[in-house]
């Protein structure tokens, strides 16, 4: 193996102890507040991954686990009263709600200073436009292990494949806002193989096994793997295990990306507070 694993625990373990040094000079405790809607199973996992690194931190973090059936309007009057208690200072929604409930209008509903998944259109727009707001995790987990590393962005071309509003977009706002050229590509870019080929940074976020192969990289790229599939009971990424014999640098998965994902969203909690308790 060629590659340098990028990993998170490193990434995350390092952030962490930042947060924990910024908690310790807060005359205050942040709230985090989850919402999950049902008992899928990733879900399940996931809020308890987030809410436990939350109470290693120190933020007071609870979780709304509400049934199955619950009503849209239930949802909306739940996200209200969280946005008008003044204790509160993140919101959570885990995604994906079930079938019947429409996610847009209940995203759309957080107060967007609250809004730690960095979702809200407004915040969106903010990524978009170059101003401070709350920025989504995992992609800002990306520029995070890069900084991390100390791999350089600026100037390099970086190819981002999937352009959920979750992952892709805003990976290629916040690559873009470090200066480099951005390649979006999608389930319907013609010659994916050509475009990622010319990658210095590639980023696979489709979920996917094996989407990204070792003739698809350029030697000394860095591949970073967001993508997850459950295999055969193993979670896999989207990038074949042999690319670690062609790339500089590379995320493991599991291991990679993920970890930092719920890093960054304690630092989002504690800039959400940070900015709105400042702002009365
Ligand atoms: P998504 O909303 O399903 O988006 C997938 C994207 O992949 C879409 O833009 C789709 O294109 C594109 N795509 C599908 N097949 C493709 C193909 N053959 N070639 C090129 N592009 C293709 O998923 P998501 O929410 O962004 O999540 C992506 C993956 O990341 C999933 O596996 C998810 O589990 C994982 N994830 C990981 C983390 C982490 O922390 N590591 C966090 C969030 C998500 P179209 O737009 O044209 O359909």
């Amino acid at each position: 193996m060629s590659a340098r694993l990028l990993k998170g625990k490193e990434v995350s373990d390092a952030l962490v102890t930042q947060l924990s040094q910024e908690m310790a000079k807060l005359n205050f405790q942040p709230k985090l507040v989850f919402i999950r809607v049902g008992d899928d199973p990733a879900s399940v996992a996931y809020v308890r991954g987030k809410n436990r690194l939350a109470e290693q931190i120190g933020i007071c973090s609870l979780v709304n686990a509400l049934p199955q059936e619950t009503k849209q309007a239930e949802l909306m009057e739940l996200i209200a009263e969280l946005n008008a208690d003044d204790s509160v200072d993140g919101i959570l929604v885990q995604l994906p709600l079930p079938e019947h409930l429409d996610s847009e209008p209940i995203l759309e509903a957080i107060d967007p200073r609250k809004d730690v998944d960095g979702f809200h259109p407004m915040n969106v727009g903010r990524l978009w436009t170059g101003q401070e707001g709350l920025v989504p995790c995992t992609p800002a987990g990306l520029i995070r292990i890069m900084d991390h590393y100390q791999l350089p962005i600026e100037g390099r071309h970086v190819v981002i494949i999937g352009r959920s509003n979750l992952v892709g977009k805003p990976a290629a706002a916040l690559f873009l806002r470090r200066h480099a050229t951005v390649s979006l590509a999608h389930s319907r870019t013609r010659n994916l193989a050509a475009l990622v080929k010319q990658a210095d940074i590639i980023v696979a976020a489709v979920g996917r096994q094996a989407l990204i192969t070792p003739e698809m990289v350029k030697p000394a790229a860095v591949v970073l793997d967001v993508g997850i599939s459950r295999v055969d009971g193993k979670l896999v990424g989207d990038v074949h295990p042999d690319v670690a014999e062609v790339a500089a640098h590379l995320t493991p998965m599991p291991g990679g990306t993920g970890r930092v994902t719920v890093a960054m969203l304690m630092q989002n909690t504690l800039q959400a507070a940070i900015v709105r308790r400042a702002s009365g």
